[in-house]
């Protein structure tokens, strides 16, 4: 039930709306997220995490989750993805009509322990529940389920993750019927070499179908860097926050998120094509700025401007056009 592929060559989902707003303090009102989430969509952009089913109590700045979702699903060519820490959030997103659903898994075991207080065993049954549950769904209304990796680059609370560990938890969800595994640098300590070395290792055991997409952080600087890594090693969705939007930054000033703004001039100025109007973008920056008046945004195009003659990449398929 996936919107068409769209002939892009890096898939850019924006995960300000979900990642960016769980991270700050401000309760954005329903009608500007709809607003942020339309105004990305006729940008170009091609898939945006809207949401999250956790409690309310939890997360009050995405307790709206199901009216966005709806509202997203109205709009054409736009995959609608959200994520869901447990099952309960499984059969929420289930019910909402989402595209796709993630669930983060963290490598860290306790790091998992921490933060959604459950073992790696205790995870591994929720996931089997969750593919069960996706599995009475008819099968053209089934959403894409996405096991996605967190601290798979390294952990605040453990330090370094063995590399083997990534792998065997990838296998592992792959084994109880999730489609994808996602990497997910959660702490922003991945460099390069890592992010290759990790996606050939987890292509090799599941097969590259089964890993496309990863989630990077810039809190070191190093955001656009892995993401030429992760191109280099195949890998073809790439998540991004507008303005590097939340992240969780682990000390003032700095970034979380990679910049979508920054992300889609880096592509289109390689040649390749995302899809996505990088000036437009910049005035939905503009607006949700606007919103959150008291929230820093981070990017340097934003800042700089684009070059003199930039042009975009050929070929494109500009929603916007
Ligand atoms: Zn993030």
């Amino acid at each position: 039930m996936a919107p068409a592929e769209r002939t892009v060559d890096v898939v850019i989902s924006e995960v300000g709306t979900r990642d960016g707003l769980q991270n700050v303090d401000t309760i954005m009102a329903t009608d500007a997220k709809k607003a942020w989430i339309a105004a990305e969509a006729a940008a170009g952009v091609p898939e945006i995490e809207v949401g999250s089913f956790v409690p309310a109590r939890l997360l009050p700045q995405l307790a709206d989750t199901a009216e966005v979702v709806a509202f997203a699903r109205t709009l054409p060519d736009l995959s609608v993805a959200v994520l869901a820490p447990n099952l309960h959030g499984v059969r929420a997103a289930l019910d909402s009509g989402a595209h796709r659903i993630s669930v983060p898994l963290s490598v860290s075991e306790t790091h998992s322990l921490a933060n959604v207080r459950r073992s790696h065993a205790r995870m591994f049954e929720e996931i089997a529940a969750m593919v069960a549950a996706i599995a009475e769904q008819p099968a053209d209304a089934r959403p894409a389920f996405e096991v996605s990796l967190s601290t798979a680059f390294g952990c605040t609370l453990e330090g370094p993750v063995s590399e083997d560990r990534v792998v065997e938890m990838a296998e592992r969800a792959i084994a109880l019927g999730a489609d994808e595994v996602g990497l997910s640098d959660t702490t922003g300590y991945g460099n390069p070499a890592q992010v290759k070395r990790l996606t050939r290792r987890i292509h090799a055991a599941v097969g590259t179908e089964r890993l496309t997409g990863i989630h990077l952080h810039n809190t070191r600087g190093q955001g656009l860097a892995n993401v030429m890594a992760a191109l280099d090693a195949g890998l073809t969705t790439i998540d991004s926050s507008l303005g590097g939007l939340g992240g969780c930054p682990f000390a003032p000033g700095a970034s979380g998120n990679i910049v979508t703004e920054d992300l889609v001039f880096l592509l289109e100025a390689m040649g390749l094509c995302t899809g996505i109007d990088v000036e437009r973008l910049l005035l939905v920056r503009a607006d949700v700025q606007a919103a959150l008046p008291d929230e820093t945004l981070y990017g340097f195009v934003a800042d700089a401007g684009l070059p003199k003659g930039f042009a975009y990449a050929p070929a494109r398929h500009r929603r916007s056009a």
